[in-house]
């Protein structure tokens, strides 16, 4: 196998981007107001996922344990000004600009591979300047995109337009549902923990992180 990455596909949310807390709290604040406080096993299901998705997932524990029956639509337009407010000043995650501009100097080619939005991706990222490196990106909302993840469709595409094999791509993840679809697009995964999961949750084969300061891109 060889030892240095085709190119490397980067997650966004909780990976390069310190956003999970902010999102977790938006629906957290959401879903409270509707009497239906979530539980931190709810809340890690939900990473990763595309916003509408998740609106559909939290509306159905909502109106299963007897709360309002609300449209995707009403849910978010609770939602969606928390999360905006929050989001906006996320830090980047410890190592995350060093690990970039590390496949930049070794010519490794990069690409986002995210879940968010692209309006939602532009308000994250205008504090982190060094985010515009890499410049190609799939976002939820990508027209070309079919299905987001856990299927393994955002992986796929981001290395389509690339120009590299998904088999020869180091992809980086701190999601369940981020992780299945990196590992079903056949890259080489990376696992970020977050925090009280264990490396025994994922297959063989997925390199787990503590932090991204532990990535080796050339040895
Ligand atoms: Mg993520």
């Amino acid at each position: 196998m060889p030892q240095r990455p085709a190119a490397c596909l980067f997650d966004l949310d909780g990976l390069l981007l310190d956003t999970e807390p902010a999102h977790a709290r938006a629906w957290q604040e959401a879903a409270s107001r509707f009497g239906r406080p979530l539980k931190e096993a709810e809340l890690l299901s939900l990473r990763g996922r595309r916003r509408l998705d998740c609106a559909s997932q939290v509306r159905q524990w909502i109106a299963a344990s007897g709360g309002p029956a609300l449209s995707e639509q009403e849910l978010l337009a609770v939602r969606q000004p928390i999360a905006e407010a929050l989001l906006a000043g996320a830090p980047a995650m410890p190592g995350a600009e060093v690990l970039v501009r590390r496949c930049l100097a070794l010519r490794i080619p990069m690409a986002l591979a995210t879940s968010s939005a692209r309006a939602a991706v532009e308000v994250k990222v205008a504090p982190h300047p060094w985010m515009a490196l890499i410049s190609e990106r799939v976002y939820g909302d990508d027209p070309d995109l079919v299905s987001g993840k856990p299927a393994p469709d955002p992986f796929l595409l981001a290395a389509r337009r690339l120009g590299v094999a998904p088999t020869a791509c180091w992809a980086f993840e701190d999601s369940r549902a981020g992780v299945a679809a990196a590992l079903g697009a056949g890259c080489r995964v990376h696992v970020l923990l977050p925090p009280g999961v264990s490396c025994r949750a994922y297959p063989d084969g997925v390199v787990c992180l503590n932090s991204l300061e532990e990535v080796r891109l050339d040895q």
